[in-house]
């Protein structure tokens, strides 16, 4: 039975904020999806720009071409440049909340450099994606470019081991997709998706197409192709309850993913 909002509002007075009654309460309007239209896309740091231009024109183009029949809110990643800051930073015994602000000015970095790159197409970086003028943007050219770093900065949730920033920006994408409720999620990368190990290092890695939150978990990946808080964000996500990870070095591989071909893995959230 849906509840009125004075009935809510009476609850909300009363009760703690995380009484059963109440967040059930809280829960009977129908979702709303602000971006039911758009897919984010992120383009790797290491594992995409950081290669320069053998990879990064390739996807250009197809992000050209691509914007002509989708929607496109394109994040960047950080990368190697990010991991030069976290071992010195970290050498110095600087808190995680340092960490989060250095790597978010990597991904600016790339994302100022991709926003140059589409520049002549009309596509634009903008800065503090949850704040700006996303929607005209996407209106207007059906594209714009991202920093991937969620903007917790100083505040960034510390891990319990270690001063590396846990949310970085595989999950600062995939934040900005379920929060605008957004049609996809897809990660490009420098491999075909998820293996059982490290494809890198295990040659006798073999690929995995599709597998479930839990399934990573009980498998030993939670911490593999994606970083490991994005599973738990995954697993209560209400909008974006898959994501695909496509091989960026593969031409064709982002438009196949963007029409709803099942390239590369998906994982879902159950
Ligand atoms: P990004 O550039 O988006 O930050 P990362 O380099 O952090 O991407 O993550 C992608 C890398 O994850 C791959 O290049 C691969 O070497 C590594 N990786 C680790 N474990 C796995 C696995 N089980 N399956 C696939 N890739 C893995
Ligand atoms: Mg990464």
């Amino acid at each position: 039975m849906a509840t009125t909002t004075a009935e809510l509002e009476v609850l909300l007075m009363q009760r703690s904020l995380t009484d059963p009654q109440l967040i059930a309460a809280a829960e009977t309007a129908a979702d709303f999806r602000i971006l039911p239209d758009a897919t984010v896309i992120k383009i790797g740091g290491q594992s995409m720009i950081d290669r320069g231009r053998a990879a990064v024109y390739p996807l250009v183009d197809e992000i050209v071409a691509a914007r002509k029949t989708h929607k496109m809110l394109i994040g960047t990643g950080a990368g190697t440049r990010a991991r030069h800051l976290y071992s010195i930073a970290a050498g110095l015994n600087l808190p995680a909340g340092v960490l989060s602000q250095l790597g978010a000015s990597v991904a600016d970095q790339n994302a100022a450099m991709l926003g140059q790159l589409l520049a002549k197409h009309g596509i634009s970086a903008v800065e503090g994606a949850g704040l700006s003028a996303v929607p005209l943007y996407l209106a207007e050219v059906n594209a714009v470019v991202f920093s991937g770093m969620p903007p917790y900065g100083l505040w960034m949730r510390p891990s319990a081991d270690g001063v590396i920033p846990p949310y970085r920006t595989d999950a600062g994408c995939f934040l900005v997709a379920e929060q605008f409720g957004c049609k996809a999620m897809i990660y490009v990368k420098d491999e075909n998706g998820l293996y059982t190990a490290n494809p890198k290092t295990e040659k006798n890695a073999t690929f995995i197409p599709k597998i479930s939150v839990a399934e990573m978990k009980a498998k030993g990946l939670a911490d593999s192709i994606l970083e490991f808080p994005m599973l738990d964000l995954l697993e209560a996500a209400r909008h974006v309850r898959e994501v695909q990870i496509v091989n960026g070095l593969v031409p064709g591989n982002l438009t196949r993913a963007l029409a709803g071909e099942h390239v590369g893995t998906i994982i879902t959230a159950s």
